[in-house]
């Protein structure tokens, strides 16, 4: 294959296959070897795998570890100071560091260390005073060094956990390890004219920092998988390390796959699944997997240890090449770099920083809020979200008003609208102002819905949507009055029956004169004056 390098006038790399000769199929596994069709270089339509039976499944216990790569908040790379921001014209943030060209010396980004620092004390991870990046040796053309600077043996942290809850059953997850490294670049390999024959390159990514957060193998589900990636998430946008925007590929995630008879010990052979960039592809893709392995092994096969990649549009798992192991990278300790020393002050300083983190917000607002356990959990999810529940809450004096209002309609109506959580449309004053001429009999609550979707729309207050479109209430008894005596008049019957001692009637009568001034009389008032008219 003809590797040259050229750079492109809109600023991309191409590396270009002269004649697009096909891949090597040697790096296709045996099971995908023959299913490579040669000629069109694409793969053959397969047939799905049929769902295995439940007593079949039932046998078999699934094992499942994840590998969580995160990259860090950090304005700048982790070795150079080349700007992390995403979206900037291809290949425009690059230094000689970056790109990897010889004698560039890399510095290491002291945010970046306490970014990690961060996370790893909130996984209550062990933080190592003494840590060390080692290179990773590999060829891919998004890596110009040939190698990542990546820890190894001697990594930032590790031996922390993060308890999940599925169907109420709580569980603590192993973190095997937290470490430090940088990004590579991308590579594009679809969306240009000349796709079937180029892929094109952009290093800004190269030199973002990230960092991975392995599990131990303590999953057995998918639904804990996707448990523990909500969770995962959640904790790293409190800390406010990451933006984890999945589509931005700020959180990548590859789970490590195997089945074993129900109460085996020994651990089946496992495979690596790729290219999980949501959460609901992260359940589909261990879904397929292990109904793969199950399917294979009632058939009497063997699992080989191999990484595969899932296709969401075809909604299974291919292999793609035979898992690499540890020794085929040729780590060795980074000699450009000094070992990272971690003082105990340092530590303490991160320590010190640590807003509350969602599990303990959670115990907090059962009992401070008397929430019901679902909206606890619900709110604390988003640390913007439990921030501004609490701002509602304090402003209205009406906690559990203001969970509602805000879970059961507000994030409703931004979706509806397309506006975000961050950018709240509603500032929290709002929200507790409306809350408010609910408590108060000063709004129906159809009238508060229709108030909020109005508010959602046009950024304004409760008044100036209330003044704007004439929804105030009416306190005019004098009108109210009038009102009241032509419903009377039109029903004689119902008033009569009111007379006659049938009080229940008077819900009737209220309902009618709420329904003519759509709700906006004031329902007090009408009471009264109805009273008066009719006796
Ligand atoms: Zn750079």
């Amino acid at each position: 294959m003809d590797c040259r390098l050229s750079l492109e006038t809109k600023h991309w790399l191409a590396v270009s296959g002269a004649q697009c000769p096909a891949p090597d199929t040697r790096d296709l596994t045996p099971e995908t070897r023959h299913l490579y069709n040669g000629r069109s270089g694409s793969f053959r339509d397969l047939r799905g795998i049929m769902p295995t039976a439940t007593e079949v499944r039932a046998k078999y216990e699934a094992v499942i570890g994840l590998e969580v790569h995160v990259q860090l908040l950090t304005k700048s790379k982790i070795f150079c100071s080349c700007s992390t921001r995403f979206g900037d014209p291809p290949n425009s943030n690059v230094c000689p560091v970056c790109l990897g060209l010889p004698g560039a010396l890399p510095v290491l980004n002291r945010e970046a260390v306490t970014m990690a620092i961060k996370a790893a004390t909130a996984l209550n991870c062990a933080i190592n005073s003494r840590s060390r990046f080692a290179r990773k040796n590999y060829f891919y053309p998004d890596l110009p060094k040939g190698y990542q600077i990546s820890q190894y043996d001697e990594p930032l942290s590790q031996d922390g956990w993060i308890e999940i809850e599925v169907n109420g059953v709580r569980k603590r997850v192993g973190i095997t390890r937290v470490h430090l490294e940088e990004d590579a670049g991308k590579s594009l390999h679809e969306g240009f004219p000349d796709s079937e024959c180029n892929s094109y390159i952009d290093l800004n990514r190269s030199g973002v920092p990230l960092v991975e957060i392995v599990s131990e193998p303590d999953l057995r589900t998918p639904e804990e998988a996707y448990d523990y990636l909500t969770r995962l998430k959640s904790l790293l946008l409190y800390l406010e390390v990451s933006n984890c925007n999945m589509e931005e590929g700020s959180l990548r995630c590859d789970a490590n796959v195997s089945v074993r008879a129900v109460g085996a010990l020994a651990f089946g052979t496992k495979t690596e699944v790729k290219n999980l960039n949501s959460f609901r592809f992260l359940q589909k893709a261990l879904q397929y997997e292990i109904e793969r392995q199950i399917e294979i092994l009632e058939g009497g096969g063997t699992i080989h240890q191999e990484t595969r990649l899932w296709d969401s549009r075809e909604q299974r798992t291919y292999g793609m090449r035979s898992k690499e192991f540890a020794h085929d990278y040729r780590y060795f300790p980074e000699p450009d770099l000094l070992p990272l020393v971690i003082t105990e002050e340092w530590k303490e300083e991160v320590r010190r920083t640590l807003p509350e983190l969602p599990q303990s917000r959670e115990g907090r607002f059962l009992g401070q809020y008397g929430l019901p356990k679902q909206d606890a959990t619900l709110l604390v999810m988003s640390r913007t979200m439990a921030d501004y529940f609490e701002e509602v809450a304090s402003l209205s004096g009406e906690p559990k008003l203001s969970a509602n209002w805000i879970l059961n309609d507000l994030i409703f109506l931004l979706q509806e609208n397309k506006k975000g959580f961050v950018e709240y449309p509603v500032p929290a004053k709002n929200l507790a102002e409306l809350i408010g001429l609910i408590t108060k009999g000063t709004i129906s609550g159809k009238i508060a819905k229709d108030l909020l979707g109005e508010m959602v729309r046009t950024e304004r207050s409760a008044s100036e949507v209330i003044a704007e479109k004439g929804l105030e209430q009416i306190n005019d008894p004098g009108k109210i009055a009038d009102l009241a005596r032509q419903i009377i008049a039109a029903n004689p019957k119902q008033a009569e029956q009111y007379r006659k001692g049938r009080t229940a009637t008077m819900g009737w009568f209220v309902g009618q004169v709420m329904k003519a001034t759509r709700g906006q009389a004031n329902p007090q008032l009408v009471q009264e004056v109805l009273k008066r008219e009719l006796s």
